[in-house]
This record gives structure tokens, sequence and C-alpha cells, in this order.
């Protein structure tokens, strides 16, 4: 025996006599290293102190090294019932605490008003009046909503150009965003595919000049396929100066219907980047109630037109989910770029309304031209 031993010669321990006839035994091995059965790790507290399947030729120094080893803290917890009660206590409350969570979580997944976000308190007040909600690059115009502008912020495509591409006469007028979403979009085409015939035909168009389209196309097509093809005047989202109509410029001076196909299929697939849509589409037919016109752009911005791109939706499909958002629940989201925005209506409540904005973030207040107002959010 070692000289660390808690044992010492002059006071032999107890069943020393088991002892030394189990030196035999490597006290670094576990106890049950010599036999098959091993003690029920559960029983080890029984009044006799040792395990059930207790190897009958088994010493009580290898039992006590085996406890010493392996403190058994249930028979602690025994000889110390205020402990004892304690640890049940925490037990309980921990139980508690994790069925509260799950049942939370449950509930929440449920409810399907949960915000994705909530915006920060500190909110300031923007008056807008029944007129502003007929402006703004969000206003939804088809042939439900009639447009109520001749066009906002008007200038001319021609002067603005940065001369990518054609532009059909030096009449033609568009709002300025939609001027800079040309010049970067037909820009990088440009960079892209190395031309320069995209040609701008047609942007704002003012209620008499669309009359004129319109009978020209009665007679033309007569008047039930007129207005598949040309909007009725009032109705033409021409009028808001947010739309393009593009062409294709030949070597023949004359133009080619822009498709959107081949190389230029580019400008169809990218130009949610620029905040523009292909406004209407042959999927979405049965909602804008206009057929496939790969040629006709509108914009919208970049966040609006990148979730639509994203989630498959026209226009009309993202006004009816924005209805359905407050600033209490905004729609949020990332963009391709990795910025994040938070978009909610805001219900006009008269002459005035005060359309709620939160404090120290950049953000732009669209009408929708129905009944209210869209605020967008750069989080
Ligand atoms: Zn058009």
């Amino acid at each position: 025996m070692s000289s660390n031993t808690p044992y010492n010669r002059r006071q032999p321990p107890p069943n020393s006599k088991n002892m030394q006839r189990h030196h035999s035994v490597n006290p670094t091995e576990s106890p049950y290293s010599h036999t098959n059965m091993k003690p029920n790790p559960g029983s080890i507290h029984k009044t006799d102190n040792r395990p059930r399947n207790y190897p009958q030729n088994y010493n009580h120094a290898v039992q006590r090294e085996f406890q010493r080893k392996r403190p058994n803290y249930l028979y602690q917890l025994r000889k110390h019932p205020k402990l004892a009660f304690g640890v049940v206590i925490l037990a309980v409350v921990a139980i508690i605490f994790v069925i509260k969570i799950n049942s939370n979580n449950s509930i929440g997944a449920k409810k399907t008003n949960v915000p994705e976000f909530v915006l920060p308190k500190n909110f300031i007040s923007v008056n807008k009046t029944t007129e502003d909600i007929h402006t703004g690059e969000l206003i939804l115009v088809n042939k439900q909503h009639e447009c109520e502008i001749n066009g906002e912020n008007l200038e001319s495509v021609i002067d603005n150009s940065n001369k990518k591409y054609q532009v059909s006469s030096n009449d033609v007028k568009a709002n300025k965003v939609l001027i800079n979403a040309l010049n970067d979009m037909l820009g990088d085409f440009y960079k892209y595919a190395g031309k320069t015939d995209v040609m701008v035909a047609s942007c704002f168009r003012s209620y008499v000049k669309q009359e004129k389209l319109y009978q020209d196309e009665i007679a033309q097509v007569g008047k039930s396929e007129a207005g598949k093809w040309v909007a009725i005047p009032g109705y033409s989202e021409h009028q808001t100066g947010f739309a393009v109509d593009l062409t294709l410029y030949n070597k023949h001076l004359t133009t080619d219907q822009y498709n959107g196909k081949g190389i230029y299929s580019w400008i169809n697939e990218n130009c949610y980047k620029y905040g523009l849509v292909q406004r209407y589409q042959t999927s979405k037919n049965s909602i804008t109630q206009i057929y496939n016109e790969p040629w006709h752009f509108r914009y919208l911005g970049e966040p609006h037109a990148y979730y639509m791109n994203n989630n498959n939706f026209c226009f009309e499909e993202y006004v009816d989910l924005l209805h359905s958002r407050s600033k209490s629940n905004p729609l949020v989201f990332t963009d391709y770029l990795g910025k994040k925005w938070a978009v909610y209506y805001v219900a006009s409540t008269g002459f005035n309304t005060q359309v709620s904005v939160p404090v120290g973030y950049s953000y732009t207040i669209s009408g929708d031209n129905v009944n209210g107002f869209f605020v967008t959010v750069m989080l």
C-alpha cells in the first residue's frame, strides 16, 4: 500500500483483511473490470450501500473506492433534505419555464398577424391631402383606377439622356426618376451588349393624346378589341409619367417592335434592379386585363420592383399585399443589394391625413391612387 493511503498500519482500516487480499486489483482500474457484472447505479444507495448486482466476492474497500471516484449526489441530497427540496423547486421552475416558452411559440406560429418587424416607437406625422393620394411612384392606374394627374416632375428625355439609347422625338417627356432609371439601365445594357438601338418610343402621354390613340385603335380593330391593346383615356399608365414603351431602331431608320427576346431579354430580366417592372405579362393577364406587353415598363422604385420580381407579383397583387400592412406590421424584406426595407400603408382619413413616419430613417411617401398612402422606409 502506498504512503498516501487513507489507512496506516497502526490503525488498520475496517475489513483490512479483505483489503490485503485485494491488493492484486489495480486501483486505477474499474472495480468491475474483473467481472461481467456491473452494479446497477440506480440501486447504489440501498440500505446496505451496495449495488444490486454486487458480486459476492467483492470487498468493501473496492466499493468505497468506487463511491469515492463517483460521488453519489442523490445520496448527498437524501442526507440534506433542505438541499433536496431546493433542487426539486429549481427543477419545477425550469420545467414551467420551458413549457411556457414552447406554448408561446406555438401560439405565435398559429397567428397570421404577428409582426415580422417592429419599427421604433418614435414616429412623427407628415400631413398629406386627398390630392396627394393620386401622386407618387406607387400610384395604381388600371381599368378600375383612373389617373388623376397629368404627369409630375416631367422633363425632356432626350435632354437628359446619356446617349446610350435612342429617343423617338424631342417631345418625349417623363418623370425625372424614370429618366434616371432609363439612363442607368440602358447604360448598363450598352456595356453588356454594346448596342444603342433601343429606343424610348413613348413615356408621358396626356389624356388628349391617349384619346387620339384610343380612337385610332377603335377605327382599326373595333371597340371591344381596342380596350385590350390601348388603354381607355384617363386609365393609361402613360398619363402618370412613370411608364415607358421601348422599340428597336433599325438600320433602315425605321423601328421594329421590341419583344424582349434574344439579347434584349437582359433588359426584361434585369429591369427590377433599376426600379422598373414589365407591367403586363401573359401570366397576369386575368388580373391586369391587358395582354402581354414586353415593351411596356413601369417605374415603381427599386425595393418595390425587386419584391414584385422576387415574388412573381404584378402591381395589382403587390398593392393588395401592401394594403394589409400597417406601421405596426410592415412588409419587411432585404433586396438583392442587401438593403433592408419596411413598407406599410396609411389609409386616408379625409382631406388631411397624418402619415406616421419613423424618426431617424430615410423614407418616401407615395399615394396609392386608391384611398391612402404607402410609406417606404430604408432600415
Ligand atoms: Zn405602354
